[in-house]
């Protein structure tokens, strides 16, 4: 079985590729927790000064994993994000706080929170639990081919986990995207401020690096007090805040769903979800 992330050093960078491009790079625990040892890995490394992250394959992600045979969503690992217990062996709300705590919004802010510059570089689909890792980088560049979702309200739920969506988008488009769940280009997300560059497919990984060499010539403590700088900025005008009382909703849909259904998805899998945003 190959790795489901591959790392590598390129000089002075860092690239970390998410590898399951059957499955247009759906993310499993399996996944997260190998995106945690890499990123790990290259904070770790003081010859790294900029981290890329990456995906394999026409896409760049689907989003969470939720109908691959690779989904381990029952599975324990050695948790890493929040000190909360095991979700397995939990029931409910219990069982579902427990595991999106960590895998979800905890990875994501601790991802977030890497003390080294990162930049995501987006080709093809970039939906729901993939905006999330795309959000959580510093910054974003995107080939012309990229597209953005977060469809997840057609399963009752207020967006997903790591709810950036009104200050990564602005309180406006955030709604829209949210309201009718369909997908936006890379044009429009740029225009709205989520993006950095748009490039031609073919120039993706050329673009991308070009930038994070000349990021690299910073020196690599400036860099790490600047992205600190900015991130509390940000945490002052509510991200952190905000997403927490966000999260709490939610669960609240989860529970919802789960009590008036059985599922905590309100009955949607990759495929339902896929033909819904096909005829929208
Ligand atoms: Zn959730």
């Amino acid at each position: 079985m190959s790795e489901v992330v591959r790392y590598e050093r390129r000089g002075l960078v860092a690239v970390v590729t998410m590898n399951r491009p059957e499955y247009r790079n759906a993310q499993n625990s399996a996944m997260t927790y190998a995106l945690d040892a890499a990123f790990t890995r290259a904070v770790d490394d003081p010859e790294v000064k900029v981290i890329v992250l990456a995906g394999e394959g026409k896409h760049f992600s689907a989003g969470h994993d939720i109908g691959t045979p690779g989904r381990d969503v029952d599975v324990s690992f050695e948790r890493k994000a929040v000190l909360w217990w095991d979700h397995v062996g939990k029931e409910g709300a219990d069982q579902r706080f427990a595991r999106e705590s960590e895998v979800y919004l905890g990875m994501c802010r601790r991802w977030r929170e890497i003390p080294k510059p990162t930049i995501a570089s987006v080709q093809g689909a970039c939906i729901a639990g993939a905006l999330m890792l795309a959000w959580v980088c510093d910054l974003i560049v995107a080939s012309d081919d990229a597209f953005f979702a977060d469809p997840v309200v057609r399963m009752g739920i207020p967006g997903v986990e790591y709810f950036a969506h009104p200050w990564v988008l602005g309180p406006r488009a955030a709604k829209e995207v949210l309201f009718t769940g369909q997908r936006f280009s890379a044009q429009q997300a740029k225009e709205w401020g989520m993006l950095n560059r748009v490039v031609p497919r073919a120039d993706l990984e050329a673009e991308t690096f070009a930038l994070a060499e000349k990021i690299a010539e910073m020196p690599a403590f400036g860099l790490a007090l600047t992205k600190k700088a900015v991130n509390q900025a940000e945490d002052l005008m509510g991200l952190r805040t905000g997403m927490d009382s966000v999260f709490g909703l939610h669960h609240l849909a989860h529970a919802h769903n789960a009590e008036v259904g059985g599922d905590s998805l309100a009955g949607q899998d990759a495929r339902s979800m896929r033909d819904a945003n096909r005829t929208s």
